[in-house]
C-alpha cells in the first residue's frame, strides 16, 4: 500500500490481444496499435488492432454463447454469483488495475484508486443483485385468456466505449448486459484498451463462460463501424461524442438495432448569492477539473450570481494555483495529462479562442511542462454565452465563468445549448433549488453537490446528450425485450 508521499510502480501489462470465444488471438490482419502513456508520450506496448474480420469472429462467438451455451440455460442466481465473483477478483487486484488505468489514461493514481475502481466494483455488485429479480407481469386482458409478460435478454450487444473512464465504462456496460443474460462484443477506445482486456481475463477467471464476453480493440471507423453494421448484433450501447452517435445511428438503421447513447455535455453549474460559497467553489472546481476535465458531465459553464462573482473567482483561482499537476503515478498528483495529442491540441485551440474572444484568462492558459499532454488548470472569467468556449464541449481543464443577476434569466441561459446531460445549482433556498431542478433540461441535476454518482441512480442525457439511461433499473431495462404471452383458457 502506497503512502501519501510514494510514487506507485507501473503495472505489468499482461493482455494485448483480441479476446474472442475465450481465446487470446492476434488481429487477423496482424496489425497492432500503439498504447502511449500520456504523461511521458512513450509507447508502452502494442495491442492487437482488430477490424471487421475480428469483429465478425467475435460476433459469431457471442451469438453462439447466447444461443446454445450454458449461459442461456444458467440459473439467474448463478449468473448473479458469477458477476459477484468478477467483482471480488477486481477488488483483489484493484491496486494493479488502478495502476493500469493510470498508465493507459494518464489519470492520477489517487483518483483511479479512490474513484474508478471502487465504482467499478460497486456497479458490478449492484447489477449482480438484479440477475434473479428480472420478472414480468400478469395482464388483465379481455376474454378468457391468460396473458403475461416475460423480460428476455436483448441478445448479442455491441458495446463501444470511450477513454475517459476506461474500466468504469466497462462496468457500466457489462453489469446490466451480464445480469440480463446478454452476450457481449466490446470495443474499447483505441487510446485505452489495457484495462478492458485485463477485466476480460478476470471475467474468464471468475467462470463467466467463454464467448459471453468478447473484446476487440481497434479504431472506431474500422472495428467500431463493423460492430455497428453487423447484422447479427441486436443492440449497440455507445458512449462518446454526439457526432459519432449520429454516424452510428445511420449505420445501425439498416438492421434497426436497439441503441443507447451517452454523449457529451456543456453542463451549467449555477451558483446563487445565498449559496455556501466555500462549498460551491469547491464543488465547481471539482465538477470541472476532476479527471483533467475529461468528463461528459463536466460543469463547464459556471454561472455565478453577480453579487458573489468576485469572491468565487478568488476562491477558484486559489485552488487552481494550489493544484498539483504532474506525474500521475505520484500519490500527491491531483491532475495528470490529457489522454492524447489530439485532445491536448483541441484544448489548446479552445484556450486560444477564449483569449482571442476577449474572455479574461485568470489562471493557466498554457501547457504544463515540455513532455506529456499536460494543460494548466485554466479559468476564464467574463465569458459571454455566445463565445465558443461557452458553447462547445472542450473536454479539458478549462472553466468558463459567466455572470447572472436573476432567476428568470438563468433558466433560459442554462438551457441555451443542444446538450442536456447534467446541471447543478448551489443555493440555501429550497424553492429556488427545486425551480431550477424542474426547469433545467438535463438528465441529472445536482443540488449543492456535483458529480455524485451511484450505480442505482439513472444517468443519461436530454437532447443531444444521449438516448436512454445507464445505471439503475432503467439501465437494466435497456438490455431487455418484453415478450407478451397470451394463452386461450378454453
Ligand atoms: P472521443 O472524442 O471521446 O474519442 P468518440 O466518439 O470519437 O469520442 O469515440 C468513442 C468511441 O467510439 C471510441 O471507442 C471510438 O473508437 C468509437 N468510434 C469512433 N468512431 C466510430 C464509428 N464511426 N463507429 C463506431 N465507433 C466509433
Amino acid at each position: 500500500m502506497a503512502t501519501a508521499t510514494e510514487t506507485v510502480s507501473r503495472p505489468t501489462i499482461r493482455q494485448t490481444s483480441c479476446f474472442i470465444g475465450g481465446e487470446w488471438t492476434p488481429a487477423e490482419s496482424g496489425r497492432t496499435l500503439e498504447c502511449i502513456h500520456p504523461a511521458t508520450e512513450e509507447v508502452v506496448t502494442q495491442v492487437a488492432e482488430g477490424d471487421a474480420a475480428d469483429i465478425d469472429r467475435a460476433v459469431q462467438a457471442a451469438r453462439q454463447a447466447f444461443e446454445d451455451s450454458e449461459w442461456s440455460r444458467m440459473d439467474a442466481r448463478d449468473r448473479g454469483a458469477l458477476i459477484n465473483k468478477l467483482a471480488d477478483l477486481i477488488e483483489e487486484e484493484s491496486d494493479e488495475l488502478s495502476a493500469l488505468e493510470t498508465l493507459d489514461n494518464g489519470k492520477p493514481i489517487r483518483d483511479a484508486r479512490a474513484a474508478d475502481l471502487p465504482l467499478v466494483i460497486d456497479c458490478l455488485r449492484y447489477y449482480a443483485g438484479f440477475a434473479d429479480k428480472i420478472q414480468g407481469e400478469t395482464i388483465p386482458v379481455r376474454g378468457n385468456f391468460f396473458s403475461y409478460t416475460k423480460r428476455e435478454p436483448v441478445g448479442v450487444v455491441g458495446q463501444i466505449i470511450p477513454w475517459n473512464f476506461p474500466q468504469l465504462m466497462v462496468a457500466w456496460k457489462w453489469g446490466p448486459a451480464l445480469a440480463t443474460g446478454c452476450t457481449i462484443v466490446m470495443k474499447p477506445a483505441e487510446q485505452t484498451p489495457l484495462g478492458c482486456l485485463r477485466l476480460a481475463r478476470l471475467a474468464q477467471k471468475a467462470g463467466i463462460p467463454d464467448g459471453v464476453i468478447n473484446v476487440v480493440p481497434g479504431y472506431g471507423p474500422t472495428a467500431g463501424a463493423a460492430l455497428v453494421k453487423h447484422p447479427d448484433v441486436d443492440k449497440i450501447a455507445f458512449t462518446g461524442e454526439h457526432l459519432t452517435a449520429q454516424r452510428i445511428m445511420a449505420d445501425a438503421a439498416l438492421s434497426l438495432k436497439r441503441l443507447t447513447f451517452e454523449l457529451g455535455g456543456k453542463s451549467p453549474n449555477i451558483i446563487f448569492d445565498d449559496a455556501d460559497l466555500d462549498a460551491a467553489a469547491a464543488g465547481a472546481h471539482f465538477g470541472l477539473y476532476f479527471n483533467q476535465g475529461q468528463c461528459c458531465c463536466a460543469g463547464s459553464r459556471v454561472f455565478v450570481h453577480e453579487r458573489v462573482h468576485d469572491a468565487l473567482i478568488e476562491k477558484i483561482a486559489a485552488m487552481n494555483h494550489e493544484r498539483q499537476v504532474g506525474d500521475p503515478f505520484d500519490m500527491n498528483t491531483e491532475q495528470g495529462p490529457q489522454v492524447d495529442q489530439a485532445q491536448f491540441d483541441k484544448i489548446m485551440k479552445y484556450i486560444d479562442l477564449g483569449k482571442q474572444s476577449g474572455a479574461e484568462c485568470v489562471t493557466g492558459g498554457d501547457r504544463s511542462g515540455d513532455v506529456g499532454y499536460f494543460v494548466q488548470p485554466t479559468l476564464f472569467d467574463g465569458v459571454k454565452d455566445d463565445m465558443e468556449i461557452a458553447k462547445d464541449e472542450i473536454f479539458g481543464p478549462v472553466m468558463s465563468v459567466l455572470t447572472f443577476s436573476d432567476l428568470d434569466e438563468i433558466v433560459d441561459r442554462a438551457n441555451n445549448t443542444f446538450y442536456g446531460l447534467a446541471a447543478a445549482v448551489w443555493t440555501r433556498d429550497i424553492g429556488k433549488a427545486h425551480h431550477i431542478a424542474n426547469k433545467v433540461r438535463a438528465g441529472t441535476v445536482w443540488v449543492n453537490c456535483y458529480d455524485v454518482f451511484d450505480a442505482a441512480a439513472p444517468f443519461g442525457g436530454f437532447k443531444m446528450s444521449g438516448m436512454g439511461r445507464e445505471l439503475g433499473f432503467e439501465g437494466l431495462k435497456a438490455y431487455l425485450e418484453t415478450k407478451t404471452v397470451t394463452v386461450a383458457m378454453d
